[in-house]
């Protein structure tokens, strides 16, 4: 094994390092939340990303999105950011589809999905393909300083997205109320770590995590499966 996971393997062991270069991770929106577990995934040894997004890279975005730069600004997100991850790890493999996620949208086989989109249709989407493919899903909403992670394991009984946020309208989004880009990379670590367990096989966290940036203390707490939910109550 490559010197370059030396470090890691001291605490993940080389079987497991080794079952990594085995996974495929599906990164759907690679805006704050997506680059940073992009970035963090390519340097970890996942062995395979696959990039979803149809945006390009906007001066706005370098305040909190991983790796893009200014010369980025105007080219395609998948393609910027493939481009910087080759250059840090040329092991993993890199595939990008600028598309927008629809229900049209054909996606590939993977280990783990990440919602790292920005919108309740989107991440209703999301959770229903998950349930479907019997994979996992780790679902990350941020906002000014705070977050929300909640990890869909569609082999267990535990309560779906929707079980959890059918009522919610929206939580705001980061367009209108600001956002802060430590609350970005809080956000965006604490959700590659839960891909990392799942890649693993080991146990993620089972209940619906907040977090706050301005007040670092993580809350976690079990929510209930709905027997009426559209997606999973069936
Ligand atoms: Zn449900």
């Amino acid at each position: 094994m490559s010197d370059r996971y030396s470090r890691q393997v001291k605490v993940l062991g080389a079987d497991a390092q080794a079952t990594l270069t085995q996974k495929t991770v599906l990164i759907i929106g690679v805006g704050a939340l997506g680059s940073i577990n992009a970035e963090l995934l390519c340097r970890s040894g996942v062995g395979k990303l696959i990039l979803v997004d149809d945006d390009v890279v906007e001066l706005s975005n370098l305040q909190r999105q991983a790796l893009y730069t200014e010369e980025d600004v105007g080219e395609e997100k998948v393609t910027a950011l493939k481009s910087h991850l080759n250059k840090i790890n040329k092991e993993v493999k890199v595939e990008t589809r600028k598309e927008r996620l629809s229900k049209e949208t054909e996606l590939p086989a993977y280990d783990v999905i990440l919602d790292c989109t920005d919108n309740l249709e989107s991440r209703f989407f999301l959770n229903e393909y998950a349930l479907e493919q019997k994979k996992p899903c780790v679902f990350c909403m941020v906002v000014r300083e705070k977050g929300m992670l909640y990890v869909v394991e569609p082999s267990t009984n535990r309560a779906c997205f929707r079980c959890v946020f059918d009522k919610l309208e929206s939580i705001g989004n980061s367009d209108e109320l600001g956002i802060l880009n430590t609350t970005t990379y809080l956000a965006g670590t604490l959700q590659a770590a839960e891909v990392m367990k799942l890649l693993l096989g080991e146990p993620c966290v089972k209940g619906l995590v907040n977090f706050d940036a301005s007040a670092p203390q993580l809350d976690s707490y079990l929510v209930k499966k709905r027997k009426d939910c559209p997606a999973c109550g069936r």
